[in-house]
């Protein structure tokens, strides 16, 4: 009989005529942090191996500059010379050794480079960094083009099976093909053909470099998402100059790192931009990637299989699963550990300078350091708390052979998970509660839900690990108990209906969240949930036809179904301890709702007429039906003092050892941390 494939789109292979790729999946360019020192080039390796032999059809590495010109910062990654080729052979033996292929992004970051030695084509500065570029001479553009050439040689020699030449957010090449920042008048400037001359001369040079059998991918901006972005017409024109110079992929390119449109966080609609790698596929002949938001199998296969694309990239889910696709083809996606598109470690933490990983997965590019080997002794472990932390530490325990028995006193699994899956645009939660749910049963925990364990209960277990999280800060004000004063907790659990006009006590995280929420009417879906809401609430042409897809495009955003203020004592910007790559979008989303924000705000008093408030010295009254408050965190220790008491040691993680900046990624990873030496 047949065996079904689950998904044939997906799982088919593709041929390049001089190389065939094993499936349709590009594991696409990420930073990770490791590229930039020669030491952590074997902890690369280990990284990729693992996605190699999770079976993607290929991989991208995370940009590498051809010159120093072209660093991301001081002494980023680069490949400019002979002594450099060793490291990166590490990384492409250890790839081929699991039967995988590999090409190197070459990344010029042009004046988006974070140091005083970088060019564009006009010396014009970009608005996120803080260096103004040098304007490039006739030979300086030259001597960039001969760097591309340079390091795809070099590529070659250091075994990679092609590279990746980036042209689109916003770097050097995308600098080049707009008017944005191309503002000659020689024959690198001025219309369209002039402009992606650069583009297409690095291509066309690249590939007689190599020869024919050498995977050239071009990573092409489709949407540039700026007003002086290209027209779709110039977009098609230079797809079509790349093909002829010789790329052998077409990647899709969305927006430049400084547009204010959101595209690849969490409120963005799965596959969000496939379209627009649709609209070009049938204008060249050679196959086309598409990518952004793209995070199960199944998203995967139906862009596939509506022709959008020849191939999908996805950088963030091989990150949060290194199997993702061996559990695909083996019809386990639902063992899949889902990127929600959170960014909190990964992106925040290259755009931080640390090195990145995975919230969900806090191995990922730790695979030399932290390892789930099997328990040399198999131990009984409690673990009291089923929210992040002790999901986390139960199963990673359960896995290594452990046998683990897990309370939880509410009816169901997940804590503050739960709270923030009910967030318009946060709903990829849910996915990780059903990761979780599979992965008790899977790992073999003993789970017992609305079970409160005391000091009795846990007596006789060998290890016990108390993940029993946090609850809302108290706070001070009088009047705090007048019945117009709700927690965030109830707020989110629906338990009581929320008048029309509300001030948040508290801008952080939740206080952001709190306000997201509560700008929504109950029945209005969030726009994270329709490509056509998303695009009209940030104001994307759907028709192509605005240049850069937003030029007079008004954006429409949803009017907000309450009036809110959101404030804090704090005199700095709200939001402003919010993730680097997320901030300003929840920052934006809440002022294109009308949110007011305010600072340096003392609460004075809470009365039947509302929240008395002064600013500065002036007194001001919000007359609010409700007042929510956020003010943070403090940690549950009752259980952890009754334990002390009774002499008995034990673990503490998560929210329960630190409520002060708690969140997921530290929760989780900890709870994993100690999982693994237990
Ligand atoms: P938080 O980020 O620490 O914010 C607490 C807020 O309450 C601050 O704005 C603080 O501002 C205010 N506050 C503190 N003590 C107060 C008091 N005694 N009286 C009145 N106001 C007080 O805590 P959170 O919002 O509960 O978030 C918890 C964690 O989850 C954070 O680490 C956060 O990063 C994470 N999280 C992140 C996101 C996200 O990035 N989107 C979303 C949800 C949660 P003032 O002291 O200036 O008044
Ligand atoms: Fe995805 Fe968040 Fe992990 Fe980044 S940190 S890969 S966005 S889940």
């Amino acid at each position: 009989m047949a065996v079904e494939i689950r998904y044939p789109h997906l799982l088919a292979p593709l041929d390049l005529g001089f190389t065939t790729l094993k499936n349709r999946v590009l594991m696409g360019s990420m930073h990770t942090g490791l590229e930039d020192h020669k030491r952590d080039y074997p902890k690369l390796a280990a990284y990729f191996a693992e996605r190699a032999d999770g079976e993607v059809g290929l991989i991208v590495t995370g940009g590498i500059a051809p010159n120093i010109r072209g660093w991301t910062s001081p002494f980023s990654s680069l490949l400019a010379s002979r002594l450099q080729v060793p490291r990166h052979k590490l990384v492409t033996r250890a790839v081929h050794d699991r039967g995988g292929k590999i090409c190197m992004q070459i990344l010029h970051t042009g004046r988006y480079g974070y140091h005083p030695l970088c060019v564009a084509p006009t010396a014009i500065r970009s608005p996120i960094t803080p260096f103004k570029p040098r304007g490039l001479s006739a030979r300086g553009v030259e001597r960039q083009i001969r760097a591309y050439v340079r390091a795809t040689r070099l590529a070659r020699k250091a075994g990679y099976d092609g590279v990746e030449i980036m042209g689109s957010e916003g770097y050097l090449i995308n600098q080049f093909t707009t008017t944005r920042v191309n503002k000659r008048s020689d024959q690198w400037g001025g219309n369209a053909r002039d402009r992606y001359r650069f583009a297409e001369e690095i291509v066309s040079r690249c590939r007689v470099a190599v020869g024919e059998d050498f995977i050239i991918i071009y990573r092409l901006s489709m949407l540039d998402l700026v007003a002086d972005g290209n027209d779709w017409d110039e977009v098609v024109e230079q797809a079509q100059a790349a093909e002829r110079a010789g790329a052998t992929l077409i990647n899709t390119g969305i927006g430049w790192h400084e547009a204010r449109i959101p595209t690849i966080a969490t409120m963005v609609p799965r596959g969000a931009f496939s379209w627009v790698t649709a609209r070009l596929r049938p204008q060249l002949t050679v196959p086309v990637i598409t990518t952004n938001r793209i995070n199960t199998p199944q998203v995967a296969e139906d862009i596939l299989a509506r022709g959008d694309a020849d191939m999908v990239s996805m950088a963030r889910p091989l990150l949060a699963d290194a199997e993702f696709v061996k559990k695909a083809r083996e019809d386990r996606a639902q063992e899949i550990n889902i990127c929600i598109a959170c960014n909190q470690a990964c992106l925040d933490h290259t755009f931080g300078r640390q090195i990145a990983t995975c919230l969900v997965n806090p191995r990922a590019c730790r695979e030399t350091e932290l390892n789930y080997l099997p328990a040399s002794k198999a131990k009984t472990v409690a673990v009291v708390g089923a929210g992040p932390a002790g999901l986390a530490c139960a199963t990673v325990a359960a896995r290594r052979g452990h046998q683990v028995s897990l309370f939880e006193q509410s009816g169901e699994i997940g804590g503050q998970f739960n709270m923030a899956k009910k967030v318009p645009g946060k709903e990829e939660f849910n996915h990780s509660l059903d990761y979780y749910r599979g992965e008790v049963e899977r790992s073999g925990v003993n789970l017992h839900l609305a079970t409160r364990a005391g000091p009795e209960e846990l007596r006789d277990f060998d290890e016990i690990v108390l993940a029993t999280g946090v609850h809302p800060r108290p706070v001070t004000v009088p009047g705090i108990d007048h019945p117009r004063v709700l927690t965030y907790i109830d707020v989110l659990n629906g338990k009581v209906m929320v008048g029309a006009k509300v001030a948040v006590i508290g801008a952080g995280g939740i206080g952001f969240d709190i306000a997201e929420f509560l700008s929504h009417a109950e029945d209005q879906p969030s726009s994270s949930q329709s490509i056509e809401a998303f695009a009209r609430e940030w104001g994307i042409d759907l028709d192509l036809r605005a240049r850069g897809g937003v030029k007079n495009v008004q954006a429409q955003p949803p009017a907000s179904a309450r009036e809110i203020w959101l404030l804090q004592r704090k005199a700095s910007k709200p939001g402003k301890s919010l993730g680097k790559t997320t901030g300003w979008i929840h920052r934006l989303s809440l002022r294109h709702r009308g949110v007011h924000m305010l600072s340096n705000v003392t609460y004075e008093r809470i009365g039947d007429k509302g929240l008395h408030i002064s600013i500065k010295g002036e007194t001001r009254l919000l007359e609010v039906d409700h007042i929510v408050v956020c003010a943070g965190q403090v940690s549950n220790t009752n259980l952890a003092e009754a334990l002390t008491t009774n002499g008995r040691s034990f673990h503490l993680i998560g929210g329960a050892q630190k409520a002060a900046e708690l969140d997921a990624k530290f929760a989780i990873r900890e709870g994993s941390e100690l999982a693994a030496v237990l």
